[in-house]
């Protein structure tokens, strides 16, 4: 399911409306130091549903908002807009074209949208969540995070693998059914309780 184009306004030092376009293959970002290649990855990481704001380098999350320089006035909203192709179905939707949008406004305010339609932040990450693009999926690879991989403990490394091998939704899915289990449990042995009271 590739990235077919990302639109960036307001997003960090994207004070312009930006729109990057993927081709096939590989597309190489290049530029000095301190020109905004970084924050690309993260426009990215945050229209995915990133919700960390120091994952984003920034203190609160509207810190992402185009903060201002001599020459600009700063920016009172971000928006981030990912599209994807999802010819390949990658995506359990039966749309070809994947429209992913985030706002955030500078009193804090967020919105989100999948093919232009106000949803949750949730709907966003369950999306992505077993789709090997999710935030802890390795499609997005920072600065210091191979590093990090290996220093890792064991058990975050097992999740890592089970979310790329597709087998972490279910672990989720696992987890919510046993705790259902336990509260009937529970229920039941009232109801044997009330049942031998009146016996
Ligand atoms: P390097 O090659 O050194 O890793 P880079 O090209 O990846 O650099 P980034 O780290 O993406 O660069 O961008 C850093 C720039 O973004 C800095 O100039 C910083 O001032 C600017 N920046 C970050 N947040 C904001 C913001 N909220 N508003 C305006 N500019 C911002």
């Amino acid at each position: 399911m590739p990235l077919s184009s990302l639109k960036i306004v307001g997003f960090k030092s994207f004070a312009e409306p930006t729109t990057l376009e993927f081709t096939q293959g590989v597309t190489g970002i290049v530029g000095p130091n301190g020109s905004g290649k970084s924050n690309i990855t993260e426009a990215v990481r945050w229209a995915m549903g990133e919700q960390s704001a120091k994952g984003l380098r920034g203190e609160r999350m509207s810190d992402v908002i185009f903060a201002g320089t001599q020459l600009r006035p700063a920016l009172n909203l971000a928006e981030v807009t990912l599209n994807f192709d999802n010819r390949d179905r990658a995506l359990k939707m039966d749309q070809d074209t994947l429209v992913v949008t985030r706002k955030i406004f500078r009193n804090g305010d967020s919105e989100f949208y999948i093919n232009k339609k106000a949803c949750r932040l949730k709907d966003i990450t369950n999306l992505f969540l077993d789709s090997g693009l999710g935030k802890a999926s390795f499609s997005i690879i920072s600065q210091g995070q191979v590093e990090a991989i290996f220093n890792s403990r064991p058990e975050d490394r097992r999740t890592i693998i089970e979310e790329t091998a597709g087998v972490h939704q279910y672990k989720i899915q696992k987890d919510a059914a046993l705790q259902k289990l336990e509260k009937t449990g529970d229920n039941l042995n009232r109801v044997e309780d009330i049942i031998n009271e009146i016996e």
